[in-house]
């Protein structure tokens, strides 16, 4: 980066219209490096004017070289802060979660960072591009989808347990380098799928599936701290890791919990065994992640190389 290019714009708020964007990019000051996960959707970063291209449910892995004396470098997208690391010598990165149902089209990301005494913003355009999600069909046992009025309370009383460990993010990076697969097994592709249970629409799927033996080891996909233990009516036997900066993995359905809640973890730790419990259809594991509130597909870290 070249902050003396930069413009600082901290008193007023920039109205970002299409040709805002347009025009800011003539100021974006080149990353390092930037690119979205899908390879299948390569990041247009050579081009200072082209938006950085992420598909719902993406990340976005952006990484900055800021100059010396840069100190307070930090992102904001969508009125959350977006936490960068350092990953070399000067180097800085972040990664930004697409929720799958956010909404596609436009957003600005803003770096800001003080340098020399002085502030600092620059924005860049994100595009988020349409993922193809599908619909999945599924016929589950009568009591399992027409919920009685206790399992209904039941629910509602899980869900915000669920949300409440989402709340505890560390504020430090607990995880080392690439992120790994948790089981060995096939990919079933369900992340994002509308689904359709019993002739009746359902909230969409929000992790991905993996098809494996019931009994298989499970490991955590990478170093964090377990916040959450427990036995759930949709998710059965579950884990919850946070790896800090606000990124979570889940891992449901287990026949079998090795952890404990406050546990700290190195990736490849084994947490627990599949299993089919909670509302499943067969042994397999569920394996989510959220990362800055988003829920992201779990496959578009292990891709992403972060060592
Ligand atoms: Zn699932």
């Amino acid at each position: 980066m070249q902050p003396q290019k930069a413009k600082t714009k901290l008193i007023r708020p920039i109205v970002l219209t299409t040709i805002g964007f347009a025009l800011l990019g003539l100021l974006v000051l080149r990353p390092a490096f930037a690119e979205a996960l899908d390879p299948a959707e390569p990041l247009e970063h050579a081009d200072p004017l082209a938006p950085i291209k992420v598909k719902q449910g993406g990340i976005v892995l952006l990484s900055i070289k800021p100059g010396p004396g840069t100190g307070l470098l930090r992102g904001g997208f969508k009125g959350k802060i977006i936490p960068f690391f350092q990953t070399g010598d000067g180097v800085y990165a972040m990664l930004l979660g697409i929720d799958m149902l956010q909404k596609v089209g436009g957003q600005p990301f803003v770096v800001r960072w003080r340098q020399n005494g002085k502030s600092y913003s620059q924005s860049y355009a994100i595009e988020i591009v349409e993922a193809a999600f599908g619909i999945q069909h599924l016929t589950l046992p009568k009591g399992k989808v027409d919920l009685d009025s206790p399992t209904l309370v039941r629910v509602k009383k899980e869900k915000k347990q669920m949300l409440e460990a989402f709340k505890d993010s560390l504020p430090v990076k607990l995880w080392q380098g690439n992120f790994i697969t948790p089981v060995s097994g096939r990919r079933q592709g369900t992340f994002g799928r509308k689904r359709i249970l019993n002739g009746q629409p359902r909230r969409p799927h929000t992790g991905e599936d993996i098809s494996a033996l019931e009994g298989a080891e499970i490991v955590a996909t990478n170093g964090g701290r377990v916040v959450l233990v427990g036995d759930y009516f949709f998710n059965g036997q579950s884990i919850v890791i946070d790896h800090g900066f606000g990124l979570f993995s889940m891992y449901f359905h287990l026949s079998e919990i090795s952890v404990a809640e406050g546990e700290r973890l190195k990736r490849g730790h084994v947490i627990g065994k599949v299993g089919q419990s909670g509302r499943v259809t067969g042994p397999h594991l569920h394996w989510g992640m959220r990362l800055n509130g988003a829920r992201i597909d779990p496959f578009s870290l292990v891709e992403k190389k972060l060592n």
